[in-house]
């Protein structure tokens, strides 16, 4: 293919602009899209109010006048004859143009118009006449030195001499099957669109291209890893688990049982399972990975489940112990603080084989844990775990299956992308009977009405949380801290109710044992920073308030609240702000974590959610992840498929897209 540098009109120093603004290539060159599109359209200057955007035509009718201010500023003001009568145009730092601005000249001026001055204060010019109809106009991303025009002269000129020499990356059935136009064709309107319905129709086009090269090869690498890593597999005794899920306290919802047969599938499968479980907080998610212990146990392999706190863990050990109550499973508990003494026959009992089923935390993945033949790793709440983390314990076994879970929940989208190489399961369903937490916004103003509310709680022998985004006092004074509620806090209830604190820069026995007193109700009021964030169940706990909610994602104030709403009993969530209220109306009105992790995308943007690392490699050309779910999925389902069929192999485009996997 040509260099930038063969283009003709392309010298040196237009080549490092272009390469400034990430255009290294012709293909970079034509696929360097409009970030936007302006529409010019002749306004009726008789319509159109203050705010709105202009557009008018006419003919230079008097010499510019420069005017200079301080600081290097500058303002043009001239005279322009239009078809609606004579007006007044006024632009900032544009005396440059004065010289092509002779009288008669056409120009078309964007901007905004003061009737009563008669004046159009323009952002914009442009020189031409508007036609009758109206007009697309790109924008580009540029960089000083390159002007649109110029910029988009460059594309122009690019896309007719080497148009036909662009990449296809759609095998032609599927451009047949989709009645996709030939490429060359949907870049050329992608540039100078001439009306909006084939610009979508391009743009749907190269969008679908884009996605499935994306998922060609998310999807390559998968089954790659899938033909490397053979894992277990298992013909257990399904009606035994059957037998468990009918004696539990309550029915299973029907995502939990879907999920459950994906997993259980998966175990069967000779295949090494690598899978999510994506659930909002209290969806029910753990009895799902108990269940798959336990068929891991029926099938003779041990299993172990890694929590990111100790807390946790112990939580978990109590609960599953409760559920395989009277079950010959000898289950133990393997967390930091277990003495050495204490330690010992544990490790014994993982390397013999006796143990079956261990619950832990980081203690898990020690070098001096060795199992006898672990075929199941479990990791809660996957995301707080560095990846290398969850590597380790991969690798304690033979092949073991991996089963992750997340408690937050990430869009379908962003899911199909970042979870590319795991296999998603989703439960959405609640638990029948679950009341939504009742949540209310209140200004800080208010916090009479607040603390009348706790009362009533406290009253009937109801816990309470109070989150704080901060510890103490620092630079940032106007934020409230743990410490200077622990006082308030005080002031209002101390004489009749028990008040504690937890926060992360506690040491974690100290932090355990007061989390346990309010588990055991001895504290009535947890005033804490968003420790208690991650899977705490305290069923007695009926109120969470936050301070300063405005500090926190949408996400992180989901989490939160779901530590509340835990039993049958009516809980509610007072988020404090002064500010930002619009966006914690939000969480008002809404209960579904995944439509929240959507609002926090849009208003954020996905670094929150992720951490930047996982997100930077998501940024596509033309998709747009928000709005393109379909197109993705579409793809990845495409994508698959013609990777599978052997009938392809050959295809010059599976070729090439294979070896740009393994050159990437
Ligand atoms: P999460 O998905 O947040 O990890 P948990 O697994 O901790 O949720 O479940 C929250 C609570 O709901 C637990 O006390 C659990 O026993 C209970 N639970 C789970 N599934 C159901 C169900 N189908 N019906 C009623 N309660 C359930
Ligand atoms: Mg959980």
């Amino acid at each position: 293919m040509v260099q930038l540098s063969e283009v003709k009109g392309i010298g040196p120093k237009t080549e490092m602009l272009l390469n400034k603004i990430g255009i290294f290539s012709i293909d970079d060159m034509v696929t360097h899209y409009p970030f936007r599109y302006d529409v010019l359209k002749r306004s009726d200057l008789k319509e159109v109010t203050e705010e709105e955007r202009v557009v008018i035509d006419g003919k230079v009718e008097s010499i510019p006048l420069i005017v200079r201010f301080r600081g290097g500023l500058n303002k043009l003001n001239f005279r322009l004859a239009t078809n609606q009568g004579p007006i007044g145009v006024s632009i900032f730092n544009r005396a440059f143009l004065k010289p092509n601005l002779g009288i008669g000249t056409s120009i078309i001026v964007i901007g905004k118009f003061d009737r009563k001055k008669n004046i159009l204060n323009a952002s914009d010019i442009k020189f031409g006449t508007l036609s009758n109809q109206e007009k697309i106009e790109p924008v580009y991303h540029t960089t000083s030195g390159l002007n649109q025009k110029t910029l988009s002269g460059y594309i122009n000129n690019v896309l007719l001499k080497y148009g036909n020499e662009i990449e296809e990356n759609v095998p032609r059935y599927l451009l047949d099957k989709y009645n996709f136009l030939n490429k060359k064709t949907a870049l050329n309107i992608v540039h100078n669109p001439p009306n909006f319905d084939k610009l979508k129709e391009a743009s749907l086009r190269l969008k679908y291209e884009e996605l499935f090269e994306f998922m060609f090869k998310i999807n390559y690498l998968r089954l790659e890893k899938e033909k490397s890593e053979l894992g277990i597999t298992r013909d257990g005794d399904k009606t035994k688990l059957d037998k468990i899920i009918e004696k539990l306290p309550f029915a299973l919802t029907n995502d939990q049982l879907k999920v459950l047969d994906e997993i259980i599938e998966d175990l069967n499968s000779k295949r090494r399972m690598n899978r999510i479980i994506q659930g909002d907080v209290g969806s029910g998610k753990t009895i799902v990975a108990f269940l798959a212990m336990y068929y891991n146990y029926l099938c003779g392999y041990q299993s172990a489940l890694m929590a990111p706190t100790e807390i946790l863990a112990i939580q978990h050990y109590n609960n599953i112990k409760e559920l395989f109550k009277g079950k010959n499973i000898n289950i133990e508990l393997l967390t930091g603080s277990i003495t050495k003494k204490d330690k010992k026959p544990i490790y014994e009992g993982l390397k013999d084989g006796s143990i079956n089923i261990v619950i832990g935390t980081h203690a898990l993945i020690q070098d001096e844990v060795e199992y006898h033949n672990l075929g199941l790793v479990v990791t809660d709440e996957q995301h707080r775990f560095g990846v290398n983390q969850r590597t380790n314990l991969k690798n304690k076994g033979i092949r073991p299956d991996v089963l992750y879970m997340s408690a937050t929940p990430i869009p379908r989208t962003y899911a199909l992308t970042i979870y590319g190489d795991m296999d998603v399961s989703i439960i959405k369903e609640m638990p029948k009977g679950r009341k939504p937490v009742k949540t209310i916004v209140r200004k800080e103003s208010e916090i009479k009405d607040v603390l009348e509310r706790m009362h009533k709680e406290l009253q009937q022998n109801h816990q309470i949380y109070v989150i704080a985004p901060l510890i103490e006092d620092s630079e940032n004074v106007d934020l409230t801290t743990v410490y200077n509620l622990r006082d308030k806090m005080n002031l209002a209830f101390g004489s009749k109710y028990k008040i504690d604190i937890v926060h992360g820069k506690m040491a974690s026995p100290a932090k355990d044992l007061i989390m346990n007193e309010f588990k055991q109700n001895k504290v009535n009021i947890l005033i804490s920073t968003t420790v208690i964030e991650v899977g705490v169940d305290v069923p007695n706990a009926t109120m969470m308030v936050i301070f300063d909610a405005n500090r926190f994602g949408l996400s992180t104030l989901h989490q939160l609240r779901g530590r509340v709403g835990r039993s049958d009993l009516e809980s509610s969530c007072i988020l404090i702000s002064n500010s930002d209220t619009k966006r914690l109306e939000i969480m008002e009105n809404t209960y579904d974590g995944f439509v929240i992790s959507e609002e926090d995308f849009k208003l954020r943007g996905s670094g929150d959610i992720f951490g930047t690392k996982q997100s930077g490699d998501m940024s596509f050309k033309i998709a747009n992840l928000k709005s393109d779910y379909k197109i993705l999925s579409q793809a990845k389902k495409d994508s698959l498929d013609y990777l599978k069929d052997t009938n392809y192999d050959n295809d010059p485009i599976k070729i090439r897209l294979v070896n740009s996997v393994k050159t990437d």
